[in-house]
């Protein structure tokens, strides 16, 4: 059996590893694929720390492969395969549909027996992508098709949960008028809570709708991301020192704190939107207030969950990621903050100082 190299946990209980292991096996998969770079997010680091109970190794395996965010090269393409070929560069999906009738129409994104039924490369019961190569199925893949988007469409798994986010936007948001007279959302303050990877994604996304984009935290940040800030028009506030004057109509939260949450929802105008996507299961318990209950109900907010994204979300997110690819100098390129290379396993145990989103290189 030929081997490769990979960088391994062992789920549910962490440690991190770069590590010789047994090559996959084509067994059917239709194409075989390099990695080119893959992204860290904040699930690998959990996993890692071993501080998410529902992940788990593919059967027969005493450790999982890590890693769902990736650009990969096509290196080798099974028989009977059309539309793909050696070269090609590809974003591979992360989850993978299960027998529920969401995950049967397309949409594993809303399955409705997640614990039973979806499994996800890296996290639950598939070997991720941080690995010399692997073997997929040609129906996992999203083509990119500009070459020249390679770094930057890492960031395309990331960026499909932002999609997702606005797509369940646009559907909750329809329950009331949400748009101005004149049928824009000029004007409307969108508030997202964090300013990390995800953070920054939403804020170029809600800047499409032409929205007043506003960052916050419960601290400064750094100028790198800063800058950022300001040249796509968007405005950065600690809130522990500032508070928005005008009501939020759309607020996003990336923190997954409950005492954050419930001090914005304080601040949603009527028919506003509470999109909930950050989670952190270790944040402390906040109270919620009669009064918070009432002035949710009387607004006619509305509050939703928004996990992952589906096919259709990631090829919007490429479509994005080209477009801001090419404007404004090119800034979404500089939400890559960091290069590391397969061995230099630390940054999994450590958040470099200003990360908004770190990727390896594999070659
Ligand atoms: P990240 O870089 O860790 O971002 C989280 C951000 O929230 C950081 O900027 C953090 O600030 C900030 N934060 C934490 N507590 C806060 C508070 N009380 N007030 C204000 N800001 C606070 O992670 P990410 O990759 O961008 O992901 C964002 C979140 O979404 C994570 O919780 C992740 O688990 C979750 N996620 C959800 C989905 C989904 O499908 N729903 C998918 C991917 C990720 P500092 O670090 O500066 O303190
Ligand atoms: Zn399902």
């Amino acid at each position: 059996m030929d081997k490769i190299n990979a960088i391994i946990t062992n789920n549910p209980v962490g440690g991190v590893k770069y590590a010789s292991i047994n090559a996959g096996i084509s067994s059917g998969k239709s194409i075989k694929l390099k990695p080119l770079y893959t992204g860290l997010c904040g699930t690998d680091r959990a996993e890692v720390s071993g501080s998410l109970s529902f992940t788990y190794n593919p059967p027969d395996q005493d450790y999982i492969v890590l890693g769902h965010e990736a650009v990969c090269q096509v290196i080798d393409v099974g028989p009977n395969v059309y539309g793909i070929k050696e070269g090609d560069v590809v974003v591979p999906v992360v989850r993978r549909a299960g027998q529920c009738v969401n995950c049967r129409i397309g949409r594993p994104d809303n399955c409705s027996d997640g614990e039973n039924d979806i499994r996800e490369a890296g996290v639950r019961g598939i070997n991720g992508f941080m690995q010399d190569y692997f073997y997929d199925d040609i129906k996992n893949v999203i083509k990119i098709n500009d070459k020249s988007m390679v770094k930057v469409a890492t960031l395309t798994e990331p960026t499909k949960n932002v999609m997702k986010g606005f797509d369940v936007f646009d559907s909750v948001s329809k329950r009331t008028l949400f748009e101005n007279e004149d049928s824009t959302y000029l004007n409307k303050n969108c508030v997202i809570i964090g300013t990390g990877g995800e953070a920054f994604l939403y804020a170029f996304m809600a800047r499409e709708y032409r929205m007043n984009v506003f960052l916050t935290n419960r601290h400064d940040i750094g100028d790198y991301k800063k800058k950022i800030i300001d040249t796509i028009h968007a405005k950065f506030y600690d809130y522990t020192k500032e508070k928005m004057s005008n009501k939020i109509d759309l607020l996003i939260d990336t923190s997954g704190d409950p005492e954050a949450i419930i001090k914005f929802t304080e601040q949603l105008n009527f028919n506003g939107v509470l999109i909930l996507f950050g989670t952190n299961g270790k944040a402390p318990a906040w109270q919620i207030s009669g009064e918070l209950i009432n002035y949710i109900v009387e607004r006619n907010i509305t509050v939703s969950g928004s996990v992952d994204g589906a096919k259709k979300h990631y090829l919007k997110a490429v479509e994005y990621l080209e477009k801001w690819n090419y404007s404004e100098n090119s800034v979404i390129k500089n939400l890559i903050t960091g290069e590391f290379k397969p061995e230099d396993i630390g940054i999994f145990n450590k958040k470099p100082a200003d990360e908004i989103k770190s990727v390896i290189k594999w070659y």
